[in-house]
């Protein structure tokens, strides 16, 4: 009986790592950077098409080594552009990620969990519990396979790359698997792979104030935070980690954030609900919270799914909502809506989870606790 060895999934290295592991097979640290060459910028995953490598190097690679990405269970094309895919994670787990094609940009919203055990009122994927947290292989996997998915034959990814901007706005609370999201944001980062600009990396947390702290230590992507209500008693009811880190907590963790690791500013989503937080009072406490700092706001019309009774707010009403905080002095954009005909919009992701956190704690609220 012949005993192999585990092989390692080069997607979940940062470069060191790959160095390191390089290392153990005896190869030199420049050859990380060739293999990287290969894998991010070429989208090659198998090792024997690596032609400028040692052939020794390259039999041990195909022993030791893949290139292993989610596998696709479905695709779904919007009338607009925008594609959706519904990945695999493993057994009857899946999750989702989407392609938003713009004519300046190509944005790709990954998802960080299976599930989300934060329970936010407006949101389809809360509906579905918490599962586990994505690997980094399997969070760096979606940008690479969405780049050979769309790049199709063009040989040079580094020249025209399908994927220009990656959000975390899919499933899941990035914050809550940062010990994953960390390494995957240093591989979006890093020249030698996707290469991206920490402009056009944006992680969107719920408000997991700690965490927030980490992260400045740790990277410095883009950073937008779901805001969504103006005082306590709202945001308590809409985003419930609010009752464990209040919004003045969290404003002084973005301030802290900003201040630390990129001196631009932070993004506020606020999602629309009718005649919940859409009204212009609100919008000028919003805007008391955030005067004369260096935020900008995003409404984002709230998408419905199955089974919810909230609506989202009339256009006059955001339109009216967006222009109290521009009087005001800050500054507020309006999200387009984009693949909403495919369920692929904010809020509507909703991969198969088989929920562990209510089946745990009988509550998804206590869930909550249990996370902080
Ligand atoms: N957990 C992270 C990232 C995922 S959600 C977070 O909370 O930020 C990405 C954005 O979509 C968040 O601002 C979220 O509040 C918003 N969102 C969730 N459900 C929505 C819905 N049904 N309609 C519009 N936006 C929604």
């Amino acid at each position: 009986m012949s005993v192999s060895a585990p092989t390692t999934n080069l997607l979940g290295l940062s470069r060191p790592e790959l160095e390191r592991f390089v290392a153990t097979l005896g190869s030199k640290p420049f050859r990380a950077r060739q293999l990287m060459h290969w894998v991010y910028k070429r989208a090659e995953p198998s090792f024997e098409r690596m032609t400028d490598l040692a052939k020794s190097f390259r039999a041990q690679l195909c022993a030791q080594a893949t290139v292993q990405v989610p596998e696709i269970i479905s695709e779904h094309r919007s009338a607009d552009g925008t594609r959706k895919w519904l990945l695999r994670a493993d057994g009857s787990q899946a999750f989702e990620m989407v392609y938003i094609p713009e004519p300046d940009r190509a944005t790709l919203c990954i998802s960080s969990q299976v599930g989300c055990a934060l329970d936010c009122a407006f949101c389809a994927t809360a509906r579905q519990g918490f599962n586990r947290n994505l690997t980094t292989a399997e969070i760096v996997g979606q940008v690479w396979l969405a780049n050979r998915l769309l790049a199709g034959t063009v040989a040079d990814l580094a020249r025209e790359r399908a994927v220009t901007n990656v959000v975390l706005m899919g499933m899941g609370e990035p914050l809550a698997n940062l010990r994953n999201v960390a390494p995957a944001l240093d591989i979006f980062l890093d020249d030698y792979a996707f290469d991206l600009s920490r402009r056009r990396v944006t992680l969107s947390t719920s408000g997991l104030v700690p965490q927030i702290y980490r992260l400045a230590e740790r990277s410095n992507v883009a950073l937008a935070v779901s805001l969504h209500a103006p005082d306590d008693a709202l945001r308590n009811e809409l985003v419930p980690i609010n009752r464990i880190h209040p919004i003045a907590e969290l404003l002084q963790a973005c301030w802290h954030y900003i201040d630390e690791r990129n001196g631009r500013s932070v993004t506020f989503e606020y999602v629309m609900l009718e005649g919940v937080n859409d009204a212009p009072a609100q919008a000028r406490a919003l805007a008391r919270l955030l005067a004369n700092r260096p935020a900008k706001v995003n409404l984002i019309p709230f998408n419905p799914f199955p089974g919810t009774h909230l609506r989202r707010s009339p256009p006059p009403v955001i339109h009216r909502f967006r222009d109290e905080l521009l009087r005001a002095g800050v500054l507020a954009t309006v999200r387009r809506t984009r693949g909403d005909d495919i369920d692929a919009a904010c809020g509507q992701l909703a991969g198969r989870v088989i929920d562990r956190v209510t089946a745990r704690l009988g509550s998804r609220t206590s869930g909550i606790g249990a996370l902080a």
